[in-house]
């Protein structure tokens, strides 16, 4: 504590990178499962830690069914198996998103088709349009929390009777039109890796309203034999497939679920501190002629966790580097995505996909936007030693 305060008062930057703790009140039921031992999801006859998540998560997001899984990855996997892509399906992706996204894709033995995104961090939709004629489904990212115009691609999508899958990883608690991300498509699919609003280390989960979906992503999660038993409301679906589906075993263990739990009735609070701390350091920033921080949609409530901004008028990379190493001396790490090697949210990195195409405007838009964490957690005094940092950063670099 005493440190803490010593800290603030010579202005040092917080570290951002930090997740969040967990709960107290995780604590007795963690201890339970250690002493028995009873960390797998289908030991328990009924009311496991994971089954319960499930109910709660399906309640708070409002969606029918939720699959608790290893990751988002896994969801985001599921999902295009859940749908029956055949082999070799084309995949509508965002070109700016993390590298498993694609990878998922890959995985699912479908072809990522890259779509290129604007300045505004969203899919750009001239692009969009003209990659939808044999296009299988589209999986949207919302990176960073930034939603694209769900308005237009549902609407297009459903022209033309393709699925949407919406990567919600980042997106938990954010709103479209008042309705919650990740509801939006047929399936959506969540993260709580820890630089995700909910913390459990890993985990994902995977929601839809679609019962035979649903009953599809169960039993290929790894509900083997009668497990499916286990979740409820879905009987017909169930045993339509039993025995028809492969195991791919992607299930969440039951500790996951114990940390996440109390995190749920969290996620409200943390949204609204995350947007307030977010618009509070984003009007700050937009004061400088070199900073640009793209608005929400106006569809868009949004939930973020960190913020992202263009530098303006930095015409070479060595002035963008500046501007980090500028930054960094300050205490603040900024990443610009396109500038740091090897970085796994720059599309030309992903050499697993074969010759990446060319998209110029996604490039564009790399070389210059820039990466900051900022958890719910910090007060104003931490919000503004990061924007002094930035700004003055910033002037440095460009002048005032
Ligand atoms: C974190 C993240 C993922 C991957 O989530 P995991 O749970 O780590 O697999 C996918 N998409 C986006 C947009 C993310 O932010």
């Amino acid at each position: 504590m005493a440190s803490a305060t010593l800290a603030l008062q010579s202005g040092q930057a917080p570290d951002t990178y930090q997740a969040e703790p967990i709960p107290e009140s995780a604590r007795a039921e963690i201890d339970r499962l250690l002493n028995s031992g009873d960390l797998f999801r289908y030991t328990a006859p009924a009311n496991a830690p994971v089954a319960l998540l499930e109910r709660e998560f399906a309640e708070h997001i409002g969606a029918r069914y939720a699959l608790a899984v290893s990751s988002c990855s896994a969801a985001l996997f599921l999902a295009l198996k859940a749908l029956g892509l055949p082999r070799d399906a084309r995949v509508l992706i965002p070109a700016f998103t993390f590298a498993a996204v694609p990878s998922a894709v890959v995985h699912a033995d479908c072809v990522p088709v890259l779509v290129e995104v604007g300045r505004n961090f969203r899919i750009d939709l001239d692009d969009f349009r003209a990659k939808l004629d044999g296009a299988d489904a589209v999986l949207i990212s919302h990176m960073r929390g930034h939603t694209s115009d769900m308005d237009a691609i549902m609407k297009e999508a459903d022209a033309r009777g393709l699925p949407v899958i919406e990567d919600a990883a980042h997106s938990l608690g954010t709103l479209w039109n008042g309705r919650k991300i990740g509801t939006i498509g047929r399936i959506g699919c969540f993260s709580f890796q820890s630089y995700k609003l909910v913390n459990a280390g890993e985990g994902g989960m995977f929601i839809t309203d679609d019962p035979d979906l649903a009953a599809r992503a169960i039993i290929m999660s790894g509900a083997y034999e009668h497990n499916w038993k286990k979740h409820h409301g879905l009987q017909n679906s169930f045993h339509y497939w039993q025995n028809k589906l492969p195991l791919y075993n992607m299930r969440m263990q039951n500790l996951s679920a114990t940390v996440i739990r109390p995190q749920i009735p969290l996620i409200d609070d943390r949204v609204t501190a995350g947007r307030s701390n977010h618009d509070y350091v984003a009007e700050r920033l937009c004061t400088s002629v070199w900073i640009d921080v793209p608005p929400p949609l106006p569809q868009e409530t949004r939930a973020p966790d960190s913020l992202q901004f263009n530098l303006l008028g930095f015409d070479e990379d060595d002035a963008a580097r500046a501007f980090q190493k500028a930054a960094a001396r300050r205490g603040v790490s900024v990443q610009v995505f396109g500038l740091s090697k090897d970085n796994a949210r720059a599309f030309w990195n992903w050499q697993f996909l074969g010759p990446v195409p060319d998209l110029p405007k996604t490039r564009e838009m790399l070389m210059r936007a820039c990466d900051l964490r900022l958890p719910a957690r910090l007060t104003r005094e931490e919000l503004d030693v990061i924007a002094d940092a930035i700004l003055a950063a910033a002037a440095e670099v460009k002048g005032a």
